[in-house]
């Protein structure tokens, strides 16, 4: 059975660079931030080209303490997306604020910009487009507008590290940038983790506050803070999976290379690669009618799936109260109804993209 991703071969193939780092923080009993973290810190937000990191213990508590930076809270209105991972909205309810969404583009599966300036009323203060499936939105019409009406833009990059648009990464074009080091994620801790990279020193400096108690020193809380602190170990692991994440994404990108010229000829919609945008591949997506039936052939030949995501946040039951109803988001509901996640992971074998291409191809047979 190929799995949908393989976290255990890529241990392996960095096992003795991730077993030395472990056991020094075991030895430096560094367990909570720590030196490790710093430093991934420096490293990632250079790697995002940003000015500041600041770790977190998840990309969800990224998000809610990027939007509090923001100034959000009860009354305020955060224009998003329907079709994301769930978290992105939960996050915005963290606040006290209230998601208001837009549809996609059918293309990139990300924010359309043409719908935002509808949506926006004097309550709006923050624009937070999605990187779905590792393709960053169209940033520059979206910047454009946030500057236009004076809005704060926070990019969800949990599925996005390394991904550019126009040679810039995501994270670094935003006012802020929230990632997830959650272990099925391009980059991902052994553990849970996220990350906020952002230019502005202040945004920095309250959410290094905020993730630890709203102390500025300690025992000095000025803020009303949290424990959303990210653990020295997952710092250390995360330092060495950094080191490899270009190659990673390289191995990712030209499997979906292969994947996308093997699977011309059935004429299924395949993930397309924006001009200008550098996809970076977390999922791996198809669009088809019938789900159910090709998920069960997948499986008989022998390859894992998955759907990302089946349910558009607009018709969650945890979300009803936003008072949404089928049809608002047309383009989001017809993904997520269609939507099938081919296996995607640096270590797919060419054997097994072949594998994986026979058996889309005896789905396609019926
Ligand atoms: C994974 C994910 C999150 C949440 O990250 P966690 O680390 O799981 O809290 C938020 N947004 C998107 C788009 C994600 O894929």
């Amino acid at each position: 059975m190929i799995p949908f991703v393989d976290l255990k071969a890529q241990y392996h193939s960095i096992k003795s660079e991730v077993d030395a780092a472990v056991l020094g923080v075991l030895e430096s009993t560094a367990f909570v931030l720590g030196g490790e973290v710093k430093q991934f810190e420096e490293e990632f937000a250079r790697y995002s080209s940003a000015k500041f990191g600041i770790g977190v213990n998840s990309g969800t508590s990224a998000l809610h303490l990027a939007l509090l930076a923001a100034g959000v809270g009860p009354g305020d209105e955060v224009i998003t997306v329907s079709m994301t991972f769930v978290a992105t909205v939960a996050a915005i309810g963290y606040t006290g604020a209230r998601p208001v969404f837009v549809d996609v583009d059918p293309v990139s599966y990300t924010m359309d910009p043409a719908l935002i300036e509808a949506v926006i009323t004097p309550r709006t203060k923050v624009i937070l487009p999605v990187h779905l499936y590792g393709q960053m939105a169209d940033m520059d019409p979206i910047m454009e507008i946030a500057r236009r009406h004076n809005l704060v833009v926070i990019e969800d990059a949990a599925q996005a590290h390394g991904a550019e648009y126009k040679g810039r990464r995501a994270g670094s074009i935003g006012d802020l940038g929230c990632f997830s080091f959650y272990p099925g994620k391009n980059l991902g801790a052994y553990g849970e983790g996220g990350m906020v990279v952002t230019d502005n020193p202040e945004y920095t400096r309250v959410i290094r506050m905020l993730r630890d108690w709203g102390a500025e020193k300690k025992y000095e809380h000025v803020l009303k803070g949290y424990n959303y602190r990210l653990e020295g170990i997952q710092g250390a692991i995360l330092r060495v999976k950094l080191r490899h994440l270009e190659d990673w994404t390289e191995a990712r990108r030209a499997h979906a290379h292969r994947l996308n010229a093997l699977l011309a000829e059935t004429g299924l919609k395949l993930p397309e690669e924006v001009a200008g945008r550098r996809h970076v591949y977390h999922v791996y997506g198809l669009q088809v009618d019938e789900r159910p039936r090709w998920q069960q052939t997948l499986q008989e030949q022998g390859v894992s799936s998955g759907i990302h995501y089946p349910i558009p946040v607009h018709l969650l039951p945890a979300h009803a109260d936003l008072g949404y109803k089928k049809g608002d988001f047309p383009v989001s509901e017809q993904i997520a109804s269609r939507e099938l996640s081919l296996p995607m992971f640096a270590e797919l074998t060419e054997e097994q993209i072949d594998q994986i291409v026979a058996a889309v191809k005896a789905c396609v047979k019926g």
